[in-house]
């Protein structure tokens, strides 16, 4: 199974929190779709033997394309590379982009899955943290989108300053009355050189505190759990047969083409990133070039991403994997750093698989990284 990211790299305006590669300037929109275009050309040989079970488009915001737009790439893609019969393909699109025009136009479309960046229904929170959309469209959006699309995701952010335990456990509610199969959520974290950092290092938005992101994660867990909903990755949640196909992928170690300005990619062997500046990416691909470092894994990176991933998601980590796979220094290795989180109650080894307890889960990539083999080749 192999998946093909694209990335849009357009946004309306800049989430104060954010740190992804995006412009703001849409002025190299037709430019860049067509750069797009010719890197899926340009790399269909990475995949020649390879069946493309999912193509996702993520950003940047992805829905500022027109329907056509997104159209051209996935025919581009169908054009180069063997897609499987019933492939996911998946649309990351904010609720501003989301009329209900729009929706049916998209259902039209080979997109058969919507991933919303909600984050919040206050408007206090949208506001404050520069969302290009209101509540009222964040409402009206799930309304029309669960009509037309079965499969859908939406995005939730937690421990934001000032949403009381009761607030967020409202989003949650009203996130579930729409009966969507997926939720994403993730903490409010201060990235360097954010726009967020600076309000709070001017003291005009209190810092995010450990403990109340601690207590909505407790809270969204215990929610969505009594919802059906199975916590299969640290930050998603999906109802049976409704888990991200494409993100299961990454985690699960399979390949996968990053098409456009910063994408990642993973040949199983090498990974590889593009540079994050679109006016260099269109220039380099204009000139036949792509524009991609990459660097071959040791076998101390990949334990390190098996560990990471493999803890983050209800898979766990093997013990037998890690011996087979790594050998027996790297076995001893993980068995002497995780005793004392197993003695702590935060681990713990089911049928050699080892997984975060209940209440290690929150502090996951902590206990990932002190399990991470230090001593590269
Ligand atoms: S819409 Fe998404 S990618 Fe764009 S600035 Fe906001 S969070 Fe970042």
């Amino acid at each position: 199974m192999s998946g093909i990211y694209i990335h849009i790299p357009f946004c309306k305006q800049a989430c104060h929190y954010c740190d992804f590669h995006f412009s703001t300037s849409m002025k190299k929109k037709d430019d860049m779709v067509l750069a797009l275009a010719k890197e899926i050309v340009m790399r269909k040989n990475e995949f020649s033997t390879e069946i493309i079970e999912t193509i996702y488009f993520g950003g940047g915001t992805p829905s500022v394309l027109t329907t056509d737009e997104i159209n051209f790439l996935i025919n581009t893609v169908y054009d180069n590379y063997n897609v499987a019969d019933n492939p996911e393909i998946t649309l990351e699109a904010n609720p501003d982009d989301l009329s209900t025009e729009r929706i049916i136009e998209l259902s039209k479309s080979p997109i058969n899955r919507l991933s919303i960046g909600i984050q919040s229904f206050y408007e206090e929170d949208l506001k404050m943290m520069n969302r290009a959309h209101n509540s009222a469209e964040a409402i009206n959006c799930l309304r029309e989108a669960t009509k037309y699309f079965d499969n859908i995701s939406l995005d939730l952010i937690y421990g934001i300053p000032g949403l009381t335990d009761e607030m967020w456990k409202q989003n949650i509610e009203t996130a579930l009355s729409f009966g969507i199969p997926h939720i994403s959520s993730y903490a409010l974290t201060v990235e360097p050189k954010t726009a967020l950092k600076k309000l709070i290092d001017t003291g005009k938005i209190p810092e995010p505190q450990d403990e109340v992101a601690s207590n909505h994660f407790m809270i969204l867990v215990e929610t969505l759990q009594k919802n059906g909903f199975i916590h299969y990755e640290l930050s998603n949640f999906g109802k049976e047969n409704y888990f991200s196909k494409n993100n299961s992928a990454y985690w699960l170690g399979k390949k996968y083409i990053g098409i456009g300005p910063s994408a990642h990619s993973y040949d199983g062997e090498k990974r590889g990133w593009n540079i994050a500046n679109n006016s260099l990416y269109i220039k380099a691909i204009q000139n036949d070039e792509l524009p991609i470092e990459t660097e071959i894994l040791t076998i101390c990176d990949r334990y390190n991403e098996y560990i990471m991933t493999g803890l983050r998601t209800i898979w766990g980590v093997s013990l037998e994997r890690i011996e087979t796979e790594f050998g027996l220094e790297y076995l001893n290795y993980l068995k002497k750093q995780s005793q004392k989180f197993l003695n702590d109650g935060l681990l713990s080894i089911e049928n050699n698989i080892i997984k975060p307890t209940a209440k290690g889960k929150f502090l996951t990539d902590g206990i990932a990284s002190d399990l991470f083999y230090l001593n590269a080749e």
